[in-house]
């Protein structure tokens, strides 16, 4: 069933979702189950409950679409429409399943309650579909194949509960399988970089990342960390993964040291390791981040092992007192102060490596004119190092990026150091 180039589409439906009272988490939950098998998302829709605006957003999805799941209105009652939708789309009867009937009257009969005329309508289906049982409430699901008019192709829909703890495990346990039967392997695997941007990221790859390649190489940042994402398709999970290390070894080529680690891994992940391995120990000093750096560093199992401890300041601390320039009360943010911390910090820790950061939170992050800086500084034994980092966007990002910055010049440190 599941081929490379397969386009999924989501549609949930329910007037709480578009009057807005509920989110439509679903949706989102979905396209990333398509997503670890290699189908992408390419539309989400959400409709109120009526009937003629159900059906004529299921017409678009089928013809467009291989793959179309739906979320929502297959309840009881009036205003659940999906499955008369459907029927009408097909231009079919719904006729009724006996043996849905059967599950949904003993599920009744087990709560000691009579079940509701009502709720027959759940035993209904449009003619040539099929019934998907509900382990976890009464709303069967709906399977069924619609042709596209243009080809000889189907689009496969299927219905599913809006309630998420009944709609998750059917998608696991009966959508998913049929969507990935008899199909080929797909492997992921998720590249780690940090100091180089997206669009140099994207140069120094080159051809790689050239859409339909196989394996495929697509990039993405999140708070200036790049990930690179490689998808193989074959016949088998060896061949997905000789394809994958092929393309890894062209990206470590031109990546280099850029590259930090794999999959969910973070740079203080890569930083706690190397500093355990060789039994060296880190202290902080952060004036600006709210001990993000520390916090951050404490996220990582063995992290006692390393971490010695740190100091959060503000520039009206003792510590970044001691910052102030000549001018009265003005603070000196520059990269002398971060090294000041540094050593100060690495003093009091007795550890050997610091490193700090200078970071202004209340400067104006939109500045154009005079971008916002920080600072970081490593010190060890006869080692002074200090990066300027140039900040945009707002203060959640700048602090972010700033505690990464920090780890990465360590990182990079370390790795040089084993090089010598
Ligand atoms: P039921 O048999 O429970 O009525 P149903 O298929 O009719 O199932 P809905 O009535 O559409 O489902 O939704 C039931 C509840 O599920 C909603 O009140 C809402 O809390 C939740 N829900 C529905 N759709 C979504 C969605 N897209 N994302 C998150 N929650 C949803
Ligand atoms: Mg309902």
């Amino acid at each position: 069933m599941l081929k490379e180039t397969m386009r999924a589409e989501i549609i949930a439906i329910g007037s709480e979702l578009t009057n807005g009272e509920k989110l439509d988490t679903n949706s989102q939950w979905l396209s990333t189950q398509l997503a670890s098998i290699g189908i992408s998302t390419h539309f989400h829709s959400t409709i109120a409950d009526h009937i003629d605006e159900i059906v004529d957003q299921f017409q678009l999805a089928t013809q467009r679409s291989d793959v179309v799941l739906i979320t929502g209105g297959l309840g009881p009652t009036l205003d659940d429409l999906t499955r008369q939708a459907l029927a009408k789309l097909m231009e079919v009867d719904l006729v009724l399943d006996k043996h849905s009937l059967q599950i949904i009257e003993s599920m009744f009969q087990k709560r000691y309650r009579e079940m509701p005329e009502r709720n027959r309508i759940q035993a209904m289906f449009p003619k040539g579909s099929e019934p998907i049982q509900n382990l976890h409430g009464t709303a069967p699901g709906i399977w069924m194949d619609v042709p596209h008019t243009d080809s000889k192709t189907n689009c496969c829909i299927a219905a599913m509960p809006g309630v998420p703890s009944e709609m998750k495990p059917m998608f696991q346990q009966s959508i998913l399988p049929r969507l990935t039967q008899g199909s080929s392997v797909i492997r992921f695997v998720r590249i780690n970089c940090f100091g180089v941007g997206e669009s140099k990221t994207e140069e120094l790859l080159g051809e790689i990342t050239s859409r339909g390649r196989d394996p495929e190489v697509g990039i993405t940042a999140h708070e200036a960390t790049i990930t690179l994402r490689i998808k193989a398709i074959g016949e088998s999970v060896k061949v997905c993964e000789q394809k994958i290390s092929e393309t890894y070894a062209i990206i470590h080529k031109r990546l280099g040291d850029y590259i930090y680690g794999y999959e969910d891994e973070e740079l203080e992940h890569v930083v706690v390791t190397m500093l355990n391995e060789r039994h060296l120990s880190l202290a902080t000093s952060e004036c600006g981040t709210g001990g993000l750096l520390s916090y951050r560093l404490t996220e990582v199992a063995g992290s006692n092992g390393c971490y010695a401890g740190g100091i959060i300041s503000s520039i009206h601390s003792p510590s970044g007192r001691q910052l102030n320039s000549a001018e009265e009360n003005k603070p000196a943010l520059n990269a002398d102060a971060a090294i000041f911390l540094a050593k100060e910090t690495r003093e009091q820790h007795a550890s050997d490596f610091a490193i700090s950061i200078v970071l202004d939170v209340d400067q104006s992050w939109q500045d154009t004119e005079n971008i916002p800086q920080a600072f970081v500084a490593l010190v060890a034994d006869g080692i002074e190092l200090t990066e300027e980092i140039g900040l945009t966007v707002n203060r959640a990002i700048a602090k972010s990026r700033v505690t990464k910055v920090a780890l990465n010049l360590l990182r990079q440190h370390l790795n040089s150091s084993t090089k010598e």
